[in-house]
């Protein structure tokens, strides 16, 4: 008998650590905003002859999304959206995020937060625990809207308020802003000033390699558990300059000791699961990715368990914006871990017992030790 059915079941038992994802909408959307929020790679408007539906995501949300609007499973995609409409976002949002059986939520709430739900309101929506995460590119064009004036203190001194006001990570997003491919010595604090003034009344985001550098470097003396933007994004950023193999004159820095988290990787993953082995901090996760593989996101989630130990391989949706983002990412790894590892059991290479293990480290264990969860709540 195939040990995926009892996997499967196993897996639905399990609450899950959402260890990077943002919140949902805030208010309904209109459709041609909900199709566009299903496709990564732009943010321009879809072509005509295009549907945000007509993609492996799109199919993913009528498959499994469908249901938990009272429709049928592969419901018409006219039919999804006047449901989906008729319900609203809160309720919708409600629905969604229950359903996704996440207990904590590592928020990074440094991208279109005037959209999408701050921490306070997805507490009262999840009951679940909300953890904050500061991005640090946002943080900086923070403070020097503010005044370029003593910037390294200032900024050092606003991530250690961060942490102890509860922050539980930072995250950079310097695949956005500059690749990768940057000279990682750490700047001196007269270098960080100089191009903090430099800066000073710039309207266009952070693109210092200095100043985001430097940000890197604070996190790592801050203690913060560190994650980067790594792979799949929006054509704003230059795919091919976000090969994590590009970050390691950063990650052989002696002093960068904290957990390092590389997030969603695709197209990269197989690299991350090499630096996740070369590396003792660095961690991986394939989020994003599974929602836009849909049901290609076997294979993804296959090859997360390649080289990186598996201590090393995290969870996460990258949910932005429609929740169903916040299920699905769920559902889809769900789906996947289950069948892939059963699999793997099936053919006797794996014991039943190391693949419960293995899933409830990648569900929620691996990201309780990295970012100290208190396993109790
Ligand atoms: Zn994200």
């Amino acid at each position: 008998m195939s040990a995926v059915p009892e996997l499967a079941e196993y897996v639905e038992t399990l609450s899950l650590v959402d260890h990077h994802v943002h919140g949902p909408f805030r208010e309904s959307i209109g459709r041609v905003r909900f199709e566009n929020a299903l496709n990564e790679g732009s943010t321009d408007p879809l072509p005509g002859f295009v549907s945000g539906f007509e993609s492996q995501l799109g199919f993913a949300v009528r498959r499994w999304c469908a249901p938990l609007l009272d429709l049928d499973p592969h419901t018409s995609p006219d039919q999804y959206w006047t449901r989906r409409a008729e319900l609203g976002e809160p309720e919708v949002n409600r629905r969604f995020l229950a359903a996704a059986g996440v207990d904590h939520w590592v928020i990074d709430s440094g991208f279109g937060s005037a959209d999408v739900l701050s921490l306070d309101e997805l507490r009262a929506v999840t009951g679940g625990a909300v953890h904050e995460l500061v991005r640090l590119e946002t943080l900086a064009a923070d403070l020097l809207a503010e005044s370029a004036h003593g910037y390294p203190d200032r900024f050092r001194v606003a991530l250690s308020d961060a942490r102890d006001r509860g922050a539980v990570g930072a995250k950079s997003i310097l695949a956005y802003r500059t690749g990768f491919d940057l000279d990682y010595a750490r700047p001196a604090d007269v270098e960080v000033q100089r191009a903090a003034e430099a800066r000073t009344g710039a309207a266009t985001p952070l693109g210092d390699p200095t100043l985001i550098v430097f940000g890197l470097f604070a996190a790592v003396d801050a203690g913060l558990p560190l994650q980067i933007h790594v792979g799949l994004g929006d054509r704003d950023l230059d795919l091919h300059r976000v090969n994590p193999m590009l970050l390691l004159p950063f990650l052989r820095a002696p002093e960068v000791g904290v957990p390092v988290l590389l997030l969603h990787c695709y197209p990269y993953e197989r690299e991350a699961g090499y630096l996740a082995q070369a590396f003792g901090n660095v961690h991986l996760d394939v989020g994003l990715a599974v929602n836009y593989l849909g049901a290609a996101a076997r294979a993804l989630v296959a090859r997360s368990y390649e080289l990186a130990p598996f201590a090393k391989v995290l969870y996460s949706s990258d949910a932005w914006g429609p929740a169903e983002l916040h299920y699905l990412g769920a559902r889809l790894w769900r789906n996947a871990v289950s069948s892939v590892v059963g699999e793997w059991v099936d053919r006797d290479e794996w014991s039943l017992a190391d693949a419960r293990g293995v899933i409830a480290a990648s569900a929620s264990g691996n990201a309780r030790r990295v970012y100290g969860l208190d396993p109790t709540t």
